[in-house]
């Protein structure tokens, strides 16, 4: 271990791990869709960091932007107007048909403000979340969250209701594809109305599933949501902190079911990662409300013009450099790429995928669909397939039994092919673990 890394594992902590086994790698520079380590290697970063860096390691645009502000005024308290903070609200305003936004440091603290806002908007306090869901680590969003990540924190926050989910390859309702009614929104209903219309102030869901096994859902989906919210007076708050800004070739994921939230929180893609920043963007009727009502809350680092400026820059580089239509273009290639391993091998059940959001369901094999890892826990398959692709200098996300693809927005066919390859041996050789 060489001694940043041992002065970072004694004098600070990794956020979810056991101290003990945290590992880190001790990165030195990056390059596109490449960074590197303190012993000169290069690695291919799958994983977009953590599915925020999509225009890639050290874009010279956004850097330059954030220089030039650095040098023009660094601080401005969040009370001040400034020429970012203006530039980037009326950006996000256009590009998601929002009216106005509220600006923070990521997309945890986006979602405490957005609860609070449907809360005081609404008058009501109940909040629907999904099971398989994430929405941060703040005590609001971490109990907001559906996944097992909420667990240490109970009871949390009162007020949230969960649902289940749009998992088609694993339905909780047990239909396929022939018998479905798409009970995943109809059993929202009646939850509604065990619970009380009149308490419920929001559904937040996730635009699509991330960190829990991104689950695309169906194309009627979120028109029968909008439907059912709009039927009881409830908000609709769609999560884009992981599948908006880029990442599945449109602004929000929502814009390829052709509806509206009332509210849409976001953060990674937006700045890409380069300065902190989250954003919670709302609907003309929630503006409106808070032109004559409190806004009950504030951060020191609120609208940032440095954070504002790389949100800026970073927006113009995926229109100058038309990044969404690499996403589309390069996420066809990956789907057939992928789909051609759910063909090819035994271990891939599923494959899910949404321009560059696309993730792989490792099962012991595709009869039973027994999980390759549980849910909340590893196996030593699992654990064989991150050391490998680990080995050869692959960066990228698995958990439980899911491994993703999420590239920068910026990877080009060839780079694909490069970490797909690697792919492609790690699943030959998990096939040869389990078919003996
Ligand atoms: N919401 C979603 C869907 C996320 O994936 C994440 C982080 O991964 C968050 C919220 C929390 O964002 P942050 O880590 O910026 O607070």
């Amino acid at each position: 271990m060489d001694e940043v890394t041992r002065q970072n594992r004694e004098h600070t902590l990794f956020s979810w791990s056991v101290q003990s086994q945290a590992n880190p790698i001790h990165m030195t520079g990056g390059q596109g869709v490449y960074f590197f380590d303190d012993t000169g290697a290069r690695w291919l970063d799958f994983s977009s960091q953590l599915i925020n860096l999509n225009v890639g390691h050290q874009h010279p645009k956004v850097l330059e932007a954030i220089k030039a502000q650095v040098d023009t005024l660094c601080f401005a308290g969040p009370g001040f107007a400034t020429g970012p903070r203006a530039e980037l609200g009326t950006k996000l305003s256009e590009v998601t048909g929002l009216a106005k936004t509220f600006f923070t440091l990521g997309g945890s603290e986006a979602n405490e403000n957005a609860i609070k806002m449907a809360r005081h908007f609404t008058g009501r306090h109940k909040i629907i979340t999904r099971y398989r869901s994430y929405h941060g680590a703040t005590m609001g969003s971490m109990t907001a969250s559906g996944d097992m990540r909420r667990w240490p924190v109970e009871p949390g926050m009162p007020g949230i209701v969960r649902v289940f989910d749009p998992y088609c390859y694993r339905c909780p309702f047990g239909k396929t594809p022939d018998s479905c009614g798409r009970e995943c929104v109809s059993h929202i209903e009646e939850v509604i109305q065990m619970e009380g219309p009149q308490n419920i102030a929001a559904v937040l869901v996730e635009g699509i599933t991330g960190s829990n096994g991104l689950l695309v859902p169906p194309d009627d989906y979120y028109p029968r949501l909008r439907a059912l919210c709009d039927k009881y007076g409830i908000l609709l708050i769609t999560d884009e902190v992981m599948s908006g800004f880029g990442r599945t070739g449109t602004y929000l994921s929502t814009q390829h079911y052709g509806i509206m939230p009332d509210i849409v929180t976001c953060a990674k893609g937006l700045t890409s990662g380069y300065m902190p920043l989250g954003a919670v963007i709302v609907n003309e009727q929630i503006a409106a409300y808070f032109e004559d009502h409190m806004l009950w809350g504030g951060l020191t680092y609120s609208g940032h013009p440095v954070s504002c400026a790389a949100g800026v820059a970073n927006l113009r580089v995926y229109e100058e450099e038309r990044i969404f239509e690499n996403v589309r273009e390069q996420g066809a290639y990956l789907e057939g790429r992928l789909l051609a391993m759910r063909d090819r091998y035994a271990c891939v059940g599923d494959v899910r995928i949404k321009g560059l959001f696309s993730v792989l369901e490792l099962v012991r094999d595709k009869g039973s669909k027994a999980p390759l890892a549980p849910y909340g826990g590893s196996s030593p398959e699992m654990n064989a397939l991150a050391a490998y692709l680990k080995a050869h200098r692959v960066y990228a996300y698995s958990r439980f039994n899911f491994l993703w693809v999420c590239p920068p927005l910026v990877i080009t066919r060839a780079e694909l092919d490069e970490g797909l390859a690697v792919y492609e041996d790690a699943l030959a050789m998990l096939d040869r673990q389990l078919l003996g």
